[in-house]
């Protein structure tokens, strides 16, 4: 939503043009594919893992485990998630998510080394809205944001984050705001750090703006 919300155009973009598969991107993917394994408790062969993912993944699947078994949840691996509410084109993938009494955890694995906070995060508000919509939950009192990230340098490598419906309510307000935002503006190209989560090579702005820049370092030799 972030990079939508500040591009209007990379939507439709990205339709044409998928971001290429980056090594980074395999890894996470590789990890989340064993987290997945080991919370649903199916085998994987460990020979397709280095020793620090698999030690990485299991410190993430016995966080949600135990967080499971504290709260007595019912657990959501890998739920596709449809915030049916707001459009039924948007949809995604949630790591886990365990609905207990009034009570929704939303729970991010996070490969990369960069820290990411629990706190207003879009990209979790997103899931818990998803997971709000998708398994019609009413009434909850509370709504958890976890980031489990053991790659990061940082000694503490959660962050959570406990919100409630209040929030999670605006969240739904800005979300749609957003999407209406993109849809009347779907021509709109805007470059910003946001454009780290696209396809650059094949964006018309930046072939504009690397022309622009050529131009001007034309100029300036003498
Ligand atoms: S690369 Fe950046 S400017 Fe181009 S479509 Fe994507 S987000 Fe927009």
């Amino acid at each position: 939503m972030y990079r939508w919300a500040k591009c209007p155009a990379s939507p439709y973009h990205l339709v044409d043009f998928p971001v290429p598969p980056k090594s980074y991107t395999q890894e996470g993917t590789k990890a989340h594919d064993l987290g997945e394994a080991m919370l649903l408790g199916n085998s994987y062969d460990e020979s397709q893992y280095d020793e620090a993912t698999i030690s990485n993944v299991k410190m993430y699947a016995q966080y949600v485990k135990s967080l499971q078994a504290k709260l007595k949840g019912e657990l959501h691996v890998e739920l596709k998630v449809e915030v049916s509410s707001v459009s039924p084109l948007l949809y995604g993938r949630a790591d886990a998510i365990i609905v207990s009494d009034k009570r929704l955890d939303v729970i991010d694995y996070k490969n990369g080394k960069s820290t990411v906070y629990a706190k207003e995060n879009k990209q979790f508000s997103y899931y818990a809205l998803g997971a709000i919509d998708t398994l019609e939950l009413r009434g909850l009192d509370k709504i958890v944001l976890h980031c489990v990230q053991p790659n990061i340098k940082r000694k503490n490598k959660f962050d959570v984050w406990d919100t409630d419906s209040e929030y999670i309510n605006s969240f739904r307000q800005e979300l749609s705001e957003a999407l209406s935002y993109a849809k009347a503006n779907r021509k709109e190209y805007n470059i910003g750090q946001w454009c780290f989560f696209c396809n650059t090579a094949e964006c018309p702005a930046h072939v504009e703006k690397l022309t622009e820049d050529m131009t001007d370092i034309q100029q300036l030799s003498f």
